[in-house]
């Protein structure tokens, strides 16, 4: 199987798309938004940095997240493909990642867009809600994405919680930085013809079939 890339704005649903890929072909789901987060725990420098930058917004350092990702698309579980959600950010990173696939003799596979506008995003961003346990996801703003009681996960009785930077100054801030930083990646990536626009407005599952279908084969690259 391909290497699978997701580049969306804040709260598409690139972490809930990929963990339904995941499922469905068996492989490995890299959010390095999720390798931050836990990297921000760490009482060291490092930590500390990782935390305020992410309450903030803005984007950690290259050096940081290349030391993280390289370790991780190295270890035995990413051999026969992976997903990726949330790198590259940025045209720099997106070429950093090139040179690290050509020396691991890997292949850039699919890159999948989510878009959807940004009035959207702000509510679902409001909404957003975690279970610490098991990490499913669910929305508080989206009828279909609601957790039968608020602070409960369905499937596991565990805690729900809100990201630190799903408030929306963060999501103000993120968004910006998307829209400057993250989008000219579709155009380097549509002239390597391996790039696919997504509608991501609607149901989670209507935007993974239009998801499958670009697997499938039967969608055509931008
Ligand atoms: P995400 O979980 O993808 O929404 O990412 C959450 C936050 O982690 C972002 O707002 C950034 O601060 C940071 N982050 C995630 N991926 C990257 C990346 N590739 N480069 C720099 N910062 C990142």
């Amino acid at each position: 199987m391909k290497n699978i890339l997701f580049i969306a704005p804040p709260a598409a649903g690139k972490g809930t798309q990929s963990s339904l890929i995941e499922k469905e072909y068996h492989l490995p789901h890299i959010s390095t938004g999720d390798l931050l987060r836990n990297a921000s725990v760490e009482d060291s420098e490092l930590g500390s940095y990782i935390r305020e930058i992410l309450s903030s917004g803005a984007l950690v350092r290259d050096d940081i997240i290349y030391d993280l990702l390289k370790k991780r698309i190295t270890e035995a579980d990413c051999q026969q493909g992976y997903i990726l959600d949330g790198f590259p950010r940025n045209v720099e990173q997106a070429e950093k990642y090139d040179e690290m696939l050509q020396e691991l003799k890997q292949q850039l596979g699919y890159v999948i867009v989510l878009e959807i506008p940004e009035n959207i995003l702000a509510k679902r961003v409001t909404g957003r809600r975690i279970c610490e346990n098991c990490g499913a996801v669910y929305n508080l703003n989206t009828e279909t994405e609601q957790p039968q009681q608020e602070s409960t996960c369905d499937r596991c009785q565990g805690r729900l919680l809100q990201r630190n930077d799903d408030n929306i100054e963060s999501f103000r801030h993120r968004y910006q930085v998307y829209m400057e930083k993250t989008k000219p990646l579709l155009d380097y990536y549509r002239q390597k013809g391996v790039l696919y626009v997504i509608n991501g407005e609607g149901t989670v599952e209507e935007v993974h079939q239009r998801i499958l279908a670009v697997l499938k084969g039967e969608a055509k690259h931008d």
